[in-house]
């Protein structure tokens, strides 16, 4: 499969089986910004929810919040996204384009006569670099004035941060512990694309680990080897997850170490997950800015700090997008082609497709009942329309693990087939047992 290829294939099949649109695509689609649709609402769900399990239900040493998207705007002055969260770009006079400046496609240098414009060609059309802030701004109240400046949050880290204090106070946790949030960050990026690789909104879910210091070394190791393992959990390739660490060009400026958590996609090698060790940087910031001490009284040792944050900041879009590019295959089964999204069962927007083998001898109402039965635990899908082999085939291709018939045995003997996508074996079960059968199989 040329890999070009495969992306527009991927594409066709989100937008075909309701995985994902382009948003307010009647009206000509919206720059980097997409809809999900009635599968892909569910695996983005499902991906939450496992993460959210992990996270804060399998632990004892994390909680959960929902910060707001707006915030004060001093948040992002302590914070450096003020300042900091700055691209240099150029604009072509000619065409109106706009372009990073490190853009490889740049020949010559922008702003000087010799520099060609890489999508009109023109020389001496570019702008000297002009520094762009990625934030998106608002005005919050009914005059749109400098002081009524808001930015929708670049990253959802900084909601964390400003409660710490409230959270250390109302769960009675200690340090070390964490505290995790999934939400909608926005950026106002420049060379987005890749689908839905990088868009301009997009949801994060974060945790932060607030650790003494001292001990930052020990929990990063254990988070960066705590989180690859979770996504091999999820039955990601593990050949195509590896590792990138960041060298001391790339650090953040608040970093102290990072690791990328990268996939290989079909358009190369790219982050998905960051673990960071951020230091006292943010807290840090945040007092200095605020004036309100964050710091941690020790009750043991009775020592002051600032606790230091290791953070695993995974983008859900990505995770979705890693999850469906790692399940599309294109096989051949008894000489015919198919299309199969081999999602964890866990994961898989529909559990189960239940079909009568034929429209006539009661099949279809045995069928339906036996869909409502385990519509009451999982999404299912009933299908009477066209022949079993399509049937199965378009539940492959929208990554149902597990396909239910009613035949003509069922009516004697109270037991269907249960086929398995993936390796397409048949089981007989009795339909009193089914819903136990395929809940042993989910992964839950
Ligand atoms: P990139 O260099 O790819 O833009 P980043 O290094 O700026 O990412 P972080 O700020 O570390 O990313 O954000 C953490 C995670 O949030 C990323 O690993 C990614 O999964 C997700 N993310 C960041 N920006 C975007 C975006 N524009 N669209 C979708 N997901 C994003």
């Amino acid at each position: 499969m040329a890999n070009a290829n495969v992306m527009d294939k991927i594409v066709s099949l989100a937008k075909r089986r309701g995985y994902v649109f382009q948003s307010s695509e009647i009206y000509g689609g919206l720059g980097s910004v997409w809809d999900y649709g009635p599968l892909g609402v569910e695996l983005k769900r499902n991906l939450k929810e496992r993460w959210w399990r992990s996270m804060i239900y399998e632990r004892d040493d994390i909680e959960g919040v929902d910060a707001a998207i707006l915030m004060h705007p001093k948040v992002w002055e302590a914070s450096g996204h003020v300042a900091g969260f700055t691209d240099p770009l150029v604009d072509c006079k000619q065409c109106k384009n706009r372009f990073r400046a490190d853009d490889p496609r740049i020949k010559g240098t922008p702003g000087e006569p010799d520099a060609q414009c890489p999508t009109c060609g023109t020389k001496g059309n570019l702008t000297a670099p002009r520094m762009f802030n990625l934030m998106f701004k608002t005005f919050m109240g009914p005059v749109e004035e400098q002081a009524a400046v808001v930015y929708l949050r670049p990253e959802t880290a900084q909601g964390i941060y400003v409660n710490y204090l409230n959270v250390l106070q109302s769960s009675r946790q200690k340090v070390p512990f964490g505290i995790a949030q999934i939400g909608k960050a926005f950026r106002n990026e420049i060379t987005p694309g890749n689908f839905t690789f990088r868009t301009r909104e997009f949801e994060q879910m974060e945790m932060q680990f607030f650790v003494k210091p001292g001990d930052d070394e020990r929990w990063f190791e254990e988070w960066r080897a705590a989180r690859m393992q979770w996504h091999v959990d999820l039955g990601i390739t593990a050949a195509k997850l590896r590792f990138h660490q960041h060298t001391a060009d790339e650090l953040a400026h608040y970093a102290k170490a990072a690791f990328d958590i990268e996939y290989e996609f079909p358009f190369g090698w790219h982050e998905f997950e960051g673990i960071h060790n951020r230091t006292d940087f943010d807290l840090g910031r945040h007092q200095q800015h605020s004036g309100k001490k964050l710091d941690y009284l020790d009750p043991a040792t009775n020592e002051r700090f600032v606790p230091y944050i290791i953070e695993t900041s995974l983008g859900a879009d990505r995770l979705a997008l890693v999850a469906l590019v790692d399940a599309y295959h294109e096989e051949e089964v008894e000489g015919e082609p198919r299309v199969v999204l081999r999602f964890h069962p866990a994961i898989a927007p529909i559990k189960a497709g239940v079909f009568p083998l034929v429209k006539k001898d009661g099949m279809p109402e045995v069928a339906t009942r036996i869909a409502a039965d385990l519509r009451r635990e999982m999404p299912v899908f009933y299908d009477d329309g066209g022949s079993i082999g399509r049937r199965y085939r378009r539940q492959d291709e929208a990554g149902t693990p597990f396909g239910v018939t009613v035949d003509g045995q069922t009516l004697e003997d109270q037991t269907v087939t249960v086929r398995d996508r993936d390796t397409l074996q048949q089981t007989r079960v009795g339909v009193d047992k089914l819903r136990t059968f395929l809940r042993e199989r989910l992964g839950w």
